[in-house]
């Protein structure tokens, strides 16, 4: 298994200091989002054995999707969440009256009317796409289910049956392999078309469907799943609901649940996994584990997200030791100002010249800070007490600190999640990925406590080794 982050092309990512630190194995773009001048920065930085996935750029019109179908949607979440405040659990297909039905129905319609338009460009798209060396080409896709969770609505409010989802991906498969056939032969091996579903079931069934149809490479959206913040008590496997102790978090159960479900549909229809598989939108260091056990098997699998670089505008360092996290400045600058033996120690070239030039004052910080107060992040913004003392995670309101704190940790979260991949990388070479995926997550439940987010990275762990109920 060959599994890769590759990064969003950026002005500040194609840098030469950035690309000097990282030496990054794959990027991203798309063809809207790359200036002209980037384009050559791009193929220097593509020399060698590195992937440039191109994207189709639709993950832009999910929120204009939902924006142009806000009303009827409106009306069909308020009556879902006055039902689910009423049962006081999850609402299920069968709690559904018929006049919630025809107002779900509504939102639907509207929203798949407009997807329409993503749909229909998909030959435009492409020929787009074309213009630019891509080791994968991100090929058509339904956007309909995805605007519909980001509009709010879940595998069992959506107003179509698992047959009517099956019948888009069917559509989706007959696109893809009309357009990969007109491509030159090469080019064919670089085509992934897009999966589209909300639960395992409408993934094994896409599995089964890009197999039939010979489509050895696939990606998924999980972006949506992933900005989900929905909790549920249960999902659906089959004609079961599988109930839960707890409601927990959906974004981590419904992207093991369908990436491990269109894994098994693929493999019940020719005995292996697909060839090349790009989960598009997912940059959590945990759901990296996890998904990579899911798709054990692929050759080639590939993550991107705008996430790390975001995260690090926003305050959020990752770390993979001692667990596979997310983590906030402030609670960082509390560890390092308790724990009087901590030191911010990450290996990684952003950090180790960052802190050359701006050091961490751990003995000024903990004879400054008043014993037993908790850090908030107003300590790391100009004024804080801790803002001229911990520079790796102060908050400068611009200037150029403000570029260099942004960099590094930009650099260092990209750099946390490709040592992930090449750790998954080695595991799975090793035919060693159940053992490193318990380990895994092990660390997270004794990083993160007894949670609902433990769980439910627990509960998603297991699905994607296999084990769905
Ligand atoms: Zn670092």
């Amino acid at each position: 298994m060959d599994i890769r982050f590759v990064i969003n092309a950026r002005a500040n990512t194609l840098g030469g200091q950035f690309r000097a630190w990282l030496r990054p194995r794959g990027w991203l773009t798309a063809p809207d989002n790359l200036p002209a001048s980037l384009r050559p920065v791009l193929a220097a930085a593509l020399r060698g054995d590195r992937w440039l996935v191109v994207d189709n750029g639709n993950f832009a019109d999910i929120d204009s999707v939902v924006d142009a179908a806000q009303a009827p949607l409106d009306t069909a979440v308020r009556v879902v969440s006055d039902l689910q405040a009423m049962l006081g659990r999850t609402v299920r297909r069968a709690d559904l009256p018929n006049a919630a039905r025809s107002d779900l129905a509504a939102a639907m319609e509207a929203l798949q009317r407009a997807a329409t338009i993503t749909y229909a460009r998909a030959d435009t798209r492409l020929a787009a796409q074309l213009a630019l060396p891509a080791s994968h080409l991100i090929g058509v896709e339904d956007i309909t289910l995805a605007t519909a969770l980001r509009g709010g609505l879940t595998d069992q409010t959506l107003p179509w049956s698992r047959t009517q989802v099956r019948a888009r991906n069917q559509r989706t498969v007959r696109r893809a392999t009309t357009l990969r056939a007109a491509l030159a032969p090469a080019r064919r091996l670089t085509y992934y078309p897009v999966a589209s579903a909300l639960n395992y079931d409408h993934a094994a069934d896409a599995g089964r469907l890009f197999a039939a149809a010979g489509l050895d490479r696939a990606a998924i959206g999980c972006g949506a799943y992933m900005a989900d913040d929905s909790y549920a008590d249960g999902y659906q496997l089959g004609r079961r609901w599988i109930s839960l102790p707890d409601r927990l978090p959906n974004r981590y159960l419904r992207t093991a649940l369908v990436v491990r479900g269109f894994i098994d549909g693929y493999r019940a229809v020719v005995g292996q996994a697909p060839t090349g598989l790009h989960l598009l939108g997912l940059g959590a260091p945990i759901m990296l584990a996890v998904t990579a056990r899911a798709a054990v098997g692929v050759s080639a699998l590939s993550f991107d997200a705008t996430s790390p670089i975001k995260d690090a505008v926003q305050a959020t360092l990752y770390t993979n030791e001692p667990a596979y996290l997310k983590i906030r400045t402030w609670k960082i600058a509390d560890r390092l100002l308790t724990n009087l033996r901590a030191k911010w120690t990450c290996p990684c070239p952003p950090c180790r010249a960052f802190t050359a030039a701006h050091p961490f004052e751990y003995e000024a910080a903990r004879t400054t800070w008043p014993p037993g107060q908790d850090v908030t992040i107003d300590a790391l913004r100009p004024g804080g007490l801790l803002y001229p003392l911990f520079p790796l995670l102060c908050e400068p309101a611009g200037g150029p600190l403000r570029v260099e704190v942004s960099t590094a940790r930009m650099a260092h979260n990209h750099w946390v999640l490709q040592g992930i991949c090449r750790h998954l990388q080695l595991a799975a070479t090793n035919d060693a990925l159940d053992a490193k995926l318990a380990t895994i997550i092990r660390h997270y439940r004794s990083a993160a406590g007894a949670t609902r987010f433990a769980d439910a990275i627990e509960l998603a762990g297991r699905i994607g080794s296999g084990q769905l109920r």
